[in-house]
């Protein structure tokens, strides 16, 4: 029977980063995955397939109506060729998938394909069509992810009715796909089939759209996405998911309780994703899970047995690729004796749309709640040269800083590029940098960059130079 310091089961990214980690700190590794290609929900039918989808689907949307304000004259029809757009997304998730198999092998980590379980807290048996094998471990990490959430009355049956997997490698464009839920998953998707051609109602339960985020994030988002043509029905509570052949039903009551039905050819179900623990057998080694089926962790993300870790969208916090990434390195130093620390207030949140929307730190509704004194300082994207060169108008920079500290405490952005520019809000929060900090450094001109040096002028001392 092969040994191991550390058995990883799951190889997304939270799974493959802390097998990469343990391996560079000298453990000697297995990983263990189900299916036949590494990279979990991530590589294979999350953040890379959506965002090559919206890419494609943004290069579409210019030749349709962009490049003729710059000038650009297409002779003839722009055609859309939308086999080769899913084939070309399937040839970048292949190829970074592969790129996971090359780092593996560089640092000498033992990949086993099948579905991994416990025999015991020490022993795990994977089971694959081809054969049954057992390993012993002295440490193991779960990192199985998460699956699509449903509702209780909805039947997906992944031809109609289907999920962000299904959305993401259609064999038509729907004529009008039903989004339920207006959260990161449902204006992704719905984004890039109202670029394609289809018509597109998100139909949301809470009374705006991206809920976790800043208030002003939602109403700027839904305004712009309103204008692209999506419709959206807020504060729409749906109780019923019907398929009549190739059309699909949906009842939903609304605020004034009036029953409310829309008909579509698709509706994707984005309504959360759940934590994965099907047939890993945590109970052959004593693991527990909560009420919410999350696999239980202390600070140390060590479970209720001492030798069993877990990480990523399986355990509670955010369910983003960047967090199961970091818990993969603090558990792997965690093993090899350091003393490794996350902030998670520091992880920041993006949705891909255009324009993009990221945060970072507090929003303003909750530092309301916390009873914090707080100032505010916003710029507006539309008011940089950079944005009116490109033609990227929409958005603008939010900073709250502490009333009298001048600490940052969140920062939120919407606009072209903000996904990359919240790095900057995260560098700054990691060092405590005040507003006043961000505001006396020097940004390049021009550059969307320049918005959040104006935002912190306006949350200093309320003089921004621009507006
Ligand atoms: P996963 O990536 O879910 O990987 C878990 C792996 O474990 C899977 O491969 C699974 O097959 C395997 N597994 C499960 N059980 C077993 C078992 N018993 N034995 C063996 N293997 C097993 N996040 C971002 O940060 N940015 C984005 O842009 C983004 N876009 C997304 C878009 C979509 C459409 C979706 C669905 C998600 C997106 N996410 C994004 C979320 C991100 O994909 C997850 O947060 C991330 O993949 C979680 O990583 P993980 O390692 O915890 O689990
Ligand atoms: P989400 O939590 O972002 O959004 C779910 C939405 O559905 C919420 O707005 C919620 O209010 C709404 N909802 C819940 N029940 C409903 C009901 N009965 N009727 C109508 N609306 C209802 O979840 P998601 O969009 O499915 O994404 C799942 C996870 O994947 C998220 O945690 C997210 O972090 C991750 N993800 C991240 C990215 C990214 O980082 N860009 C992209 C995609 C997915």
């Amino acid at each position: 029977m092969n040994t191991y310091d550390v058995a990883v089961i799951g190889s997304g990214p939270g799974g493959y980063v802390a097998a990469i980690r343990c391996a560079q700190l000298g453990m000697k590794t297995a990983i263990i995955e189900k299916y036949s290609t590494l990279g979990g929900t991530c590589l294979n039918v999350g953040c890379i397939p959506s965002k090559a989808l919206l890419d494609s689907s943004h290069h579409y949307e210019d030749a349709m109506k962009h490049f003729a304000d710059h000038g650009i004259e297409i002779p003839g029809e722009v055609k859309l060729n939308f086999k080769k757009m899913i084939e070309r997304k399937q040839a970048v998730v292949d190829q970074t998938t592969k790129g996971i198999d090359f780092l593996m092998n560089k640092n000498k980590i033992d990949v086993y394909e099948g579905l991994g379980s416990f025999k015991d807290a020490t022993h795990i048996e994977i089971t694959s069509e081809k054969e049954t094998k057992e390993i012993e471990t002295k440490n193991v990490i779960i990192a199985t992810g998460s699956k699509p959430a449903t509702l209780p009355f909805i039947t997906v049956d992944k031809e109609r009715i289907i999920t962000s997997t299904e959305a993401l490698s259609l064999k038509e464009i729907p004529k009008h796909m039903i989004v339920i839920g207006g959260g990161v998953i449902g204006l992704e998707l719905g984004q890039v089939y109202r670029r394609l051609g289809a018509e597109v109602s998100v139909v949301e339960y809470m009374d705006r759209i991206i809920p976790t985020m800043d208030s002003a994030q939602s109403k700027e988002l839904m305004k712009v996405m309103k204008k692209q043509g999506v419709k959206f029905h807020l504060s729409h509570k749906v109780s019923a998911v019907e398929r009549k052949k190739n059309e699909v039903v949906i009842t939903a009551t609304d605020k004034k309780d009036k029953e409310v039905t829309f008909k579509g050819d698709y509706c994707l179900v984005s309504v959360g994703r759940r934590p994965y623990t099907d047939g890993l057998k945590l109970e052959n080694a004593g693991v527990k899970v909560n009420e919410r089926g999350q696999v239980e962790v202390n600070d140390h993300l060590q479970t209720n047995v001492s030798n069993i870790y877990a990480i990523g969208d399986v355990i509670r916090g955010a369910m983003l690729a960047h967090k199961a990434e970091e818990e993969g390195v603090l558990v792997a130093e965690i093993l090899a004796g350091q003393k490794p620390h996350i902030d998670y207030n520091l992880i920041p949140g993006v949705v891909y749309t255009w324009p993009e929307v990221a945060s970072v730190g507090k929003t303003e509704e909750e530092l309301k709640e916390e009873g914090v004194d707080y100032k505010t300082g916003q710029f507006p994207m539309r008011a940089l040269g950079r944005a009116r060169a490109s033609g990227d108008i929409d958005g603008f920079v939010k900073i709250l800083s502490d009333a009298s500290t001048d600490e940052v405490l969140g920062v939120h952005m919407v606009g072209a590029r903000v996904a990359d520019l919240i790095t900057e809000a995260v560098t700054a929060m990691e060092f405590r940098a005040s507003a006043e900090d961000i505001a006396r450094m020097s940004h390049a001109h021009p550059t969307y960059a320049e918005a959040v040096k104006e935002a912190a002028l306006a949350a200093t001392e309320n003089r921004p130079l621009h507006v």
